[in-house]
Parts: C-alpha cells; sequence; structure tokens
C-alpha cells in the first residue's frame, strides 16, 4: 500500500456512513478493532525496520559501540507524539515482537489480539533466551484470541517462569537498583509521593507509620490513621516536629495582577508551581499569606518581554549558564522541552551547541531532561531557535530523516491567548513536518509584555 492510501484510509474512516443500524455498528466496532491491532503490527513492523536501518547507518558511520543507538527512540517518539521514555521501551518490544515472536505477531497482524497484549508478552519475554522466547511465543499464540489483558500477562509470566526459573529470581534481585523515589501531581493540589522499594523495606516503612499512627490515636489525637500516618512521614522526612511547618521551598510564576489580586484581566488565573504544574490562584496567595509571617520570600520580576527578559537574558561568554540564567530557564520551560517528553528538566541546553559558537543566553537555551539532551548530541540531529516574534524562543528540531518538529515554552501563568489562537493546539503540542509535505498543526501566534513574576518561598 502507498502512503497516498494510508492517508486514504484515514479519510475513509472520518467519513463512514452515519445512518446505519446497530448491529452494523456492532460489526463496524468489531472490525475497527482488528484495523486498529493490524495498524500496531505494521506500526511495530515499520519501527523495527527504522531503527535496524539506523543502528546499521551509525556502525557505517564509524560510530562507536556505546553510541550506536542514540537518537533512535527520540524520533519515534517524536513520530508517535509520545515521550522519548515510552519509546525507547516501545522500539525495544517492537524489535523482539516482530523477529522472535512471529505467532504472537501473526495473531496481532490479523486482529486476533490487541497491541497492549502482544507488548505484555515481548515484555514478559525481554528477559527469556531466544529459544524460551520462541517457545513461549508457540505455547501461548494459540491461546489469545481468548485471553483478556490480566489472564495474557498472567500467562505469559507463567510460562516465562517455567521455562526459566533461575532468571526469573536474578530479575527479582535487579529489580532491586531500580528502586526509587517520584513525584506526581494529584487532583484537587495534592500531589502523590511514591516510593518503589524492596518489599521487605516498603512494608516496614508502611507498617512502622501504621504503629506511629496506632500509638497516636491512643493517645487521644482525633485525626484519622491515614491522615496521622501521612503527617508522621512528613515529619519523619523532614525532621520537623509538625507536618505543617515543612519549610516551604516553593517556586511560584504568576502574572502580576494575580499575585496582587488587582480587577485585572488575570488576577484569578492559575499559577504555575514548579515541579508540579498548574494550581489554584487563591491557593497560591494562601501559601503567600502563611509564609510571610515568618518567611523571608523572594520576589523576582522576570520579564516584560520575553526578547528583553531585563533580569536574566544578558549574553555571556562562559560556556555555562549563571545560576540566574538557569532559573529563568527553568520558570519558562517548566518541563523538558523536546515535544511530547515532559519530564523535569535537568539540562540546560545551548540550543546552538556551544561549541559550533551557539550564545550562552537565555533566548538560545532551553531545559532539557538528560535523556534528551544525549538524544540531541546524536549525528543528523540539528536545532535553532526560530527568529520570529510570535512564539518567543520556539525551537526547530531537525532529525536524520529530515522531520522537522517545533516546540515552544508554554504560556506563563495568566497570558490571555490572541482570539486567532482559540483554535490552535495546546503548547505542548509540536509542529511535524514531514521532508514529503506539511502536516499537523502548528502553535499560534502568542505574544504578550503583561509582567510575570516568580516568587520563591523558603523558612
Ligand atoms: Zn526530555
Amino acid at each position: 500500500m502507498s502512503d497516498a492510501n494510508l492517508a486514504g484510509v484515514i479519510d475513509t474512516l472520518t467519513h463512514l456512513d452515519a445512518d446505519v443500524d446497530d448491529a452494523t455498528r456492532i460489526d463496524r466496532i468489531r472490525d475497527l478493532e482488528e484495523l486498529k491491532a493490524a495498524a500496531a503490527a505494521a506500526q511495530a513492523r515499520e519501527t523495527a525496520s527504522f531503527a535496524a536501518s539506523q543502528r546499521a547507518a551509525q556502525a557505517e558511520a564509524g560510530l562507536g559501540a556505546g553510541e550506536i543507538g542514540r537518537g533512535i527512540a527520540s524520533q519515534v517518539a517524536l513520530a508517535r507524539r509520545i515521550s522519548p521514555a515510552a519509546a525507547a521501551r516501545y522500539v525495544g518490544w517492537a524489535t523482539i515482537l516482530t523477529t522472535e515472536l512471529p505467532a504472537t505477531f501473526r495473531e496481532l497482524s490479523v486482529g486476533r489480539t490487541s497491541e497492549w497484549r502482544a507488548m505484555v508478552i515481548a515484555k514478559e519475554s525481554v528477559f527469556l533466551s531466544r529459544e524460551h522466547r520462541a517457545e513461549l511465543d508457540s505455547e501461548l499464540a494459540p491461546q489469545l484470541a481468548v485471553l483478556g489483558d490480566k489472564r495474557t500477562e498472567a500467562e505469559a509470566r507463567r510460562i516465562g517462569y517455567r521455562l526459566d526459573p533461575d532468571g526469573f529470581v536474578a530479575r527479582a534481585r535487579n529489580a532491586v537498583a531500580d528502586r526509587h523515589v517520584s513525584l506526581r501531581p494529584a487532583p484537587d493540589a495534592m500531589a502523590r509521593l511514591s516510593a518503589l522499594l524492596p518489599v521487605a523495606e516498603a512494608v516496614a516503612c508502611y507498617a512502622n507509620l501504621g504503629s506511629a499512627a496506632d500509638s497516636t490515636t491512643a493517645a487521644g489525637d482525633e485525626r484519622g490513621r491515614g491522615q496521622i500516618m501521612a503527617d508522621t512521614l512528613v515529619e519523619r522526612l523532614t525532621g520537623q516536629t509538625h507536618a505543617e511547618n515543612v519549610p516551604l521551598a516553593l517556586n511560584l510564576v504568576m502574572a502580576a495582577d494575580t499575585l496582587l489580586k488587582t480587577d485585572g484581566a488575570d488576577s484569578d488565573a492559575p499559577v504555575h508551581a514548579e515541579g508540579y504544574g498548574p494550581i489554584p490562584s487563591d491557593l497560591a496567595r494562601d501559601l503567600i499569606h502563611q509564609a510571610s509571617a515568618d518567611t523571608p520570600m523572594w520576589l523576582r520580576r522576570l520579564f516584560v518581554s520575553p526578547r528583553t527578559g531585563e533580569l536574566v537574558a544578558m549574553d555571556s561568554k562562559q560556556r555555562c549558564f549563571t545560576p540566574a540564567q538557569r532559573r529563568f530557564i527553568r520558570l519558562r520551560d517548566q518541563w523538558c522541552r523536546t515535544p511530547y517528553c515532559e519530564a523535569p528538566i535537568r539540562q540546560f541546553d545551548h540550543v546552538n551547541a556551544h561549541r559550533h559558537g551557539g550564545p550562552t543566553s537565555v533566548d538560545q537555551g532551553q531545559g532539557l531532561c538528560e535523556a534528551c539532551n544525549y538524544a540531541k548530541e546524536a549525528p543528523g540531529w540539528n536545532a535553532t531557535v526560530l527568529e520570529h516574534d510570535k512564539a518567543p524562543n520556539e525551537v526547530e528540531i531537525t532529525t536524520p530523516t529530515g522531520h522537522r518538529y517545533r516546540s515552544a515554552p508554554p504560556d506563563p501563568p495568566g497570558r490571555r491567548k490572541p482570539a486567532a489562537a482559540s483554535t490552535c493546539s495546546s503548547s505542548a503540542a509540536a509542529r511535524h513536518t514531514s521532508p514529503r509535505g506539511q502536516r499537523g498543526p502548528g502553535h499560534g501566534p502568542s505574544g504578550s509584555t503583561t509582567p510575570r513574576s516568580s516568587l520563591r518561598l523558603r523558612a
């Protein structure tokens, strides 16, 4: 099928005759499910071929063993509109699925199982030898048409364990290396602090908080058990006697109108809390109010115009960004600037690499996660800051295949989009420009000269 036919399929689907009976609708739902599976199989095959071809080209270009593979998943991520981390897993599973699980791949291609289930099998077989993978594939594939998500995963794991019990145990031991702590936003201005721990340690921590809560309750504390456990966790981690006294080190970015609660149009605009995301303006003002009695606060005017950024947008001959420049970029970009990545910012990147004479200025800088900064250094990648005023610091990325993608920083809190931009996608969206033609939505124009403030609270 030519690429024009592929586009034709999409067009056909968006124009299906709506005037049909319900039996036809059910037939269509099944057909579309099988089409989705077949599309997933085709996508996996293209992905595996792309990865193999890129690796071969990198080896031919003389890259060292440690450098081969760099930037490949990032290209798939941009094309699929997913994060580079998700794409890296996907490329690995797609390669296993299409090259070493032929029976499972066939079931997916004809729509008898779903992409999710096929990828679960690939994931469960990652640690098996080639022979064991082949056995798992031929044993499980004939059952796939009648297995749901949970049973597919359980069966794949059961067969894998039976084939290689020692490997299974070794994996459990290696998993300890993955222990970590993470923070995710939750609704209603809450956040979820999670720790992935070896089971014995996790149970010990939880039991310890529980018994602390029980003894506090016995002493007459009227808080709920869950509340006491949460407060005790905070107290023990921060060394404070009361959870609510935790020193607050929080960066808030807001429009001046919001900070002062004036009658201005931005007075109730959401406030960006660094590392969390938007919080309601009233909550931000509460935090500031609580803090103001005995908490030092730093108030910085970030910029009047993003182009003149009076505090920080000074050019520097130094290789490294100054602390003020880094703070500015972190507050402006909020998350890794690669489209769809959305990982926390870990590195400050000279968009035009410093060794190529790129200046050290906030206009020429962007915040990236470590993986994206690394991918960008792979051969064939290019990035430039576009010189226009519609979206300040808009960066255009060109990948080795000649595809181009754009990313602009999110709008600062309170910025009102011009009417023309109302139909455009959000700031996380990226423009996908194929070397063979233009497609995909772009960024709307967004210009503003309203001051934004960054407020840092710390006890
Ligand atoms: Zn990233």
